[in-house]
Order: C-alpha cells, then structure tokens, then sequence
C-alpha cells in the first residue's frame, strides 16, 4: 500500500536513525531529505557558488542529479553519479545548509523530487517540512524533538562514530543557530503541522522511540 509517514524536527532529535527503523520494519523505503540539500550546498560551495545567490543555486541544481540508494551502510547519497555520502556530512557543510535550504527556487525543485520518489510506495519520509509541504496527506505525521541538551549529546556520539572532530558546546550553538534558520525562514519553515504527532525523545532510546511510532502506523 503506498502509505506516507512523515518525519518532521529540528537537528539531532533521532530523526534519521529511527526513521530507518521505522522503514525496515515496514518494508518501507526510507527518505532523507536533508541529504538533498547538503547535497546541493557540497556542490555549490564546490564550484565557489555564492550562497545567497538564489538564481545561480536553482541553475546549478536544474543540471545536477541527486540520487539516493539505500545500502547495507545505510541510504547512500550520489550527486551527479559520485557517492558523496560522507562528504555531505562535513562541519562545513552542516555550517551552510539552512542558507541554501532558505532559498524557495531551490526548495521547490527538491520538494517536486521528494514528492515523486515518495508516489511509488511506502515511505518513511524525514525533514522540516514533509507534513507540512511535501506529503501533507501524509497518513501518519510525526514531529519529533529532544532538549538541545540532549540533541548535541546525539550530534557529539554520531560525529565520533564518523570520525568527526567536534565540541559538545560548539555543537549545541551550531544546533540551534540552525534551528532557527530553519524556523524563522520564510519558505516552508519548521513548525508542527497541526495534524502531527509530537514525540519527545528526550528520554527514549532509540528503540523505544522507533517502538512509538511503529504503534501510531498500525492504529
Ligand atoms: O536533517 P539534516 O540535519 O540533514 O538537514 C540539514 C538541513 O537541511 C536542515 O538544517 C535544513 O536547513 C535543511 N532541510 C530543510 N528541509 C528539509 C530537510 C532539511 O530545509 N525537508
């Protein structure tokens, strides 16, 4: 059955690794969007693009083709045929990602490629505007959030475990500088869909958090 579950909250609140979770046990594809916009700032700041130059970034992504394939490692992200999975994840790129995802030109280009991958299927969908823009009839809409505390924690562990030199400070301003880019931003902004679920995953491993969503698909 092509069922949609959205996946929606700020940095660091377990989005991906209990969306994965949530997608395997359904047999179920699993979509990271945020992938795609790291992926379009990679090659901007590759090719020395400006970031706030909203019409060179949405000519840039008009020429480039961002495919994600899931993998035994988790999805795998290739931009313009080269598996830039890794790279997408670097400081720098953290660093810039909410200014390339401001631009509404390049939001609605990836926008129309989420809707299309997610027509052939089930689905397990994560970002900041899923239930609210992308799949907005979406059968299971879920907002997850942690403490800022906690979400740098995750972000430091994740980072050691990629081999990411990071500090647990520096992450948490970085976390939530982002958190409110993202919100305050004009095009599509991070903010609870009013049909959404709110799952606070302070206190929930991630099992527990996986369980809890598992649960609110079989209602
Ligand atoms: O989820 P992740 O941390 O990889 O997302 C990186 C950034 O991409 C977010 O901080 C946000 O600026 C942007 N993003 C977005 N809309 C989405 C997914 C991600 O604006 N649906």
């Amino acid at each position: 059955k092509n069922i949609q579950i959205a996946i929606d909250g700020p940095a660091g609140a377990g989005k991906s690794t209990i969306a994965k979770i949530v997608a395997e046990a359904l047999g179920f594809t699993y979509i990271d969007t945020g992938a795609m916009y790291r992926a379009v700032t990679y090659k901007a700041m590759q090719q020395d693009i400006y970031l706030d130059d909203e019409t060179k970034l949405a000519n840039m992504l008009a020429v480039s083709t961002i495919d994600l394939k899931p993998s035994a490692q988790g999805q795998l992200v290739f931009l313009d045929g080269e598996n830039v999975s890794d790279a997408i994840r670097s400081n720098e790129v953290t660093a810039s990602v909410s200014q390339v995802a401001a631009h509404a030109k390049v939001r609605e280009q990836l926008v129309a490629q989420q809707q299309k991958l997610a027509a052939n299927g089930g689905v397990v969908m994560d970002g900041r505007d899923i239930a609210t823009h992308v799949l907005t009839d979406a059968e299971l809409k879920v907002f997850m959030s942690a403490t800022v505390e906690e979400r740098a924690r995750r972000r430091f562990l994740d980072n050691q475990k990629r081999g990411i030199v990071s500090s647990i400070d520096k992450l948490q301003e970085e976390i939530a500088l982002r958190d409110k880019m993202d919100s305050e931003r004009e095009a599509s902004p991070l903010i609870q869909a009013e049909d959404a679920i709110f799952l606070d995953t302070t206190t929930l491993s991630i099992d527990e958090a996986a369980q809890a969503i598992l649960r609110l698909a079989q209602e």
